[in-house]
């Protein structure tokens, strides 16, 4: 009774199923990585002085900022950090969009967009994705909506926009565009939009500590933008948005770019690998830039296998909605874990 009816008629955002861990769960479910996180982010908390505690953080993250900013050339006022990105997602909505406005986003894709446009009472307009899955960036700017919302590799089909169409889309929409960049780190360095924020002061490139540098459970994310705009993400955040503890290993772990790029190589190894032994076990697999690939059985269901490998303690992430209908999505494992699933489907056809 306390609440707006808005908020009752909300879908919530559905994760993947988070499994109690043990020596015998497989978990490919939630696009974690297979690997701990630097070595440095391991020491720094082992040496780490708890009654810092008792103080709060700093409270613009300072430091991470600067130091982010300085590896992309920009200066720390077009840098934010956020409590993962999808709390920037959040604050996007509350700075950039009145309700009833309409942002546009390719479908399918990360369905938190929607999620919160729905809570802040804003529509989505979903572009169908090709009949290849790719995004079509036209339609999205000629939807008229304020806003795009793009991910980068997209979200559920790893697949990636060039530069060139992202800049393409940049020239001819002045609403605000979103790339969302969650996954980048595994696809060629070359694709990132970051470069582009100092030029076009629409565009909001995402970044996450989620998945390429192994820390989701941290919850750092941060967006490249213009000054003016990430000003205006300052005045709406939490007071302290950022633990301290996540700030400063978030710092260890971006100082360590050689063991990034050690993970990110081997995960990209393993992706190519999966995708050529599904491919011969009759699976159809989208040419993923990501760290997970989609995939449509030829043999069987894709919700029989899921349930088949849930009973064998391996975790997939299957989609119950009319695109993604009839595919598992995998993420990409040790070599040791995708050797288990791959024994495991060979069973199963
Ligand atoms: N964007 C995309 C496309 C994602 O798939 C995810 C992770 N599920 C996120 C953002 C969220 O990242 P974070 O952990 O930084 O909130």
């Amino acid at each position: 009774m306390y609440i707006k009816q808005s908020i009752e008629q909300l879908a919530p955002y559905v994760p993947g199923i988070q499994p109690q861990m043990d020596g015998h769960v497989i978990k490919i479910n939630a696009n974690e990585n297979p690997y701990p996180p630097s070595p440095q982010v391991q020491q720094l908390l082992s040496g780490f002085d708890f009654a810092q505690l008792r103080y709060y953080p700093d409270a613009t993250s300072q430091r991470l900022r600067k130091l982010i900013a300085a590896h992309y050339q920009l200066s720390s006022d077009h840098l934010f950090c956020g409590n993962g990105s999808d709390e920037i997602i959040s604050y996007l909505f509350q700075v950039c969009f009145e309700e009833q406005d309409t942002i546009a986003t390719p479908y399918p894709t990360y369905t938190l967009y929607k999620t919160i446009a729905d809570i802040h009472r804003v529509h989505t307009v979903y572009v169908p994705t090709r009949d290849d899955f790719t995004i079509d960036t036209q339609a999205l700017a000629q939807t008229g909506a304020k806003g795009l919302f793009i991910a980068n590799p997209n979200a559920q089909t790893g697949l990636l926009l060039s530069l060139t169409e992202i800049e393409e889309l940049l020239k001819q929409y002045d609403g605000l565009v979103v790339i969302d960049e969650a996954y980048i780190e595994f696809a060629p360095a070359t694709a990132s939009a970051c470069e582009l924020v100092a030029r076009y002061p629409n565009l909001v490139v995402l970044r996450t500590f989620s998945k390429s540098y192994s820390l989701c459970g941290i919850r750092v994310g941060y967006s490249l933008a213009n000054p003016v705009l990430v000003h205006a993400l300052d005045k709406c955040r939490d007071s302290y948005n950022v633990s301290h503890l996540s700030q400063l290993l978030a710092e260890a772990a971006f100082e360590d770019q050689a063991y990034l790029q050690s993970t990110v190589k081997k995960i990209v190894a393993t992706r190519e690998r999966v995708t050529a032994a599904l491919t011969d076990l009759g699976f159809e697999v989208l040419p993923s830039e990501a760290n997970f690939v989609l995939c449509k059985p030829v043999h069987g269901s894709a919700i029989d296998i899921y349930e088949f490998l849930k009973a064998r303690h391996v975790y997939v992430r299957y989609f119950d909605s009319p695109r993604l209908s009839d595919k598992l999505r995998i993420t990409i494992g040790t070599d040791a874990e995708m050797d288990v699933l791959l024994k495991y489907l060979h069973e199963f056809t």
